[in-house]
């Protein structure tokens, strides 16, 4: 299978040719959401971008294994403020089982992402389900000589893995930098390097989570379960790896690491990462109060926010920029954003009703071609968006009467949006399921009301005529009389 799919790896810093592993298939692993509160505009950019990624490649024509993972074994400790697991202090503060806490906000994460339009990924592993996995891994870690045992933790002996390996490599950075930038951290007596990372962890007695090990009663650390459940899924070796910028370090690097040590060779072909959101030029963090969740978007009940944004118009606004470049939220961003969104389903249902012409009035640039090279070139979605704008100028021009287009010039139009609009970007354009049904209903009538202020106007009917226009305008209708009829929509 020929694919002209150009890719940035993160590893190699170069856009190369993807071409996988295994011909016709795909194994790709995103590192998936802890689940100890609700997902915010953070959660959304890998979701979507890897989302994109996934669609295209199946559109390639490729079987794609998509495994995305849940980080749920609550060993999210050591959180500077508070040194206590996240899951477990939810669970311990609202009275409930760790696995209710998560089984509570995985439902509304996953919630989030439909509404995203985000495909559910092929597998979605839990960590705490691959307790035995992680444990074997760990195992052949120790046989290797690149982790030791401290006081019933395991851990990875980073500076003997970097003698005969490069720790860092994937974010670029130097060992010797790191050690001393590396801080203090808890337990850090049982470590011989602060750079050093638990395999395993002893669990503290007040620690909820925790499973039996040859070393302890405990629980695997945060990169193992990455490691040992993508290899699992999508073997020894696998094509794609994706998550943010803010993984790449430590956890990225941290799992090529324990790959090398493991099996001899490193499991990822392809790192990608995806860049990160700032709000109103700030980074997100607890401390600038900007974790916006969200459903805080979608209900628009955030003291930042002076509206509600619905989840296309985030979906949208993500999309207009590369995959790898910053994004900073602002309402004016994001009110830019559903402004264009609005002009391009628009344009998308004033090309549904079209007629077509004897012959096109005007020779159509190749759109499909400009929008695979842009989807080609490292998933270029806003070069992809900015081909359909320039597309909607001609089904708007048409639907002026100011050109003509052809049933097969129609058609490609109708192709063009149906394949990158609506399968790759995911934009809901219609309204699905039981709305439809009503939305169908509302639109019949609003046209019989049409055909009874037409017939109203040949007639010379002008009171009834002008009746139906000047009700529908104060309902928020714009009637537009045009050379194809009439057309109206709601404001
Ligand atoms: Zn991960």
């Amino acid at each position: 299978m020929e694919n002209n799919l150009t890719l940035y790896n993160s590893l190699s810093r170069t856009k190369e040719l993807f071409k996988p592993l295994h011909e016709g298939h795909v194994g790709m692993y995103v590192c998936g959401p802890t689940v100890y509160g609700d997902a915010h505009l953070g959660h959304a950019r890998p979701a979507i971008t890897f989302d994109i990624l996934f669609r295209y490649l199946r559109h390639l024509g490729y079987k794609v294994r998509y495994v995305r993972n849940i980080t749920d074994v609550g060993h999210l400790e050591h959180d500077a403020d508070e040194g206590e697991d996240k899951i477990c202090k939810k669970a311990r503060l609202e009275q409930l089982e760790p696995m209710e806490v998560v089984q509570y906000y995985l439902n509304r994460y996953h919630h989030d992402m439909e509404l995203l339009n985000v495909l559910p990924p092929s597998i979605e592993p839990h960590a705490s389900g691959h307790i035995i996995e992680q444990i074997e891994y760990i195992k052949k870690i120790l046989d290797a000589g690149f982790a030791y045992e401290s006081n019933g933790s395991v851990y990875f002996d980073v500076e003997k893995y970097n003698r005969s390996n490069n720790y860092g490599k994937l974010s670029g950075r130097n060992i010797e930098d790191l050690l001393n930038t590396t801080r203090q951290l808890d337990g850090q007596e049982e470590k011989r390097n602060p750079l050093d990372f638990a395999l395993w962890k002893k669990a503290s007695p007040e620690h909820i989570m925790h499973w039996p090990s040859p070393w302890s009663e405990g629980f695997p650390g945060w990169h193992l379960e990455c490691s040992t459940m993508g290899t699992k899924y999508l073997g020894e070796t696998f094509d794609i790896h994706g998550g943010g910028l803010d993984l790449m370090f430590p956890h990225h690097e941290c799992e090529i690491a324990q790959s090398v040590a493991a099996q001899g060779h490193e499991a990822v072909r392809y790192w990608l990462h995806n860049n990160m959101i700032t709000i109103n030029g700030k980074k997100m963090g607890k401390s600038y109060g900007n974790f916006i969740t969200l459903e805080q978007f979608y209900e628009g009940s955030h003291p930042l926010l002076v509206q509600a944004y619905s989840p296309m118009t985030i979906r949208f606004f993500i999309l207009q920029a590369q995959y790898r470049s910053t994004v900073d939220f602002s309402n004016e961003a994001l009110q830019a954003a559903e402004k264009a969104l609005l002009k391009i389903t628009e344009g998308y249902n004033r090309l549904q009703k079209l007629s077509p012409a004897e012959k096109s009035s005007v020779e159509l640039p190749d759109f499909r071609k400009a929008c695979y090279e842009a989807m080609d070139d490292d998933l270029n979605t806003p070069m992809v968006i900015a081909q359909l704008f320039e597309a909607c100028k001609y089904i708007n021009q048409a639907a002026d009467g100011k050109i003509t287009l052809s049933t097969a010039d129609l058609e490609s139009l109708r192709q063009l949006f149906d394949v990158f609009l609506v399968d790759l970007l995911g934009i809901r354009v219609g309204i699905e399921g039981e709305d439809s049904k009503a939305m169908g209903a509302f639109e019949g009538a609003v046209d019989l009301l049409m055909e009874i202020r037409a017939n109203a106007k040949a007639n010379k009917d002008w009171s009834t005529s002008d009746l139906i226009r000047d009700k529908l305008a104060a309902l928020g209708f714009s009637v537009k009389d045009t050379k194809n009829g009439v057309e109206w929509s709601v404001k």
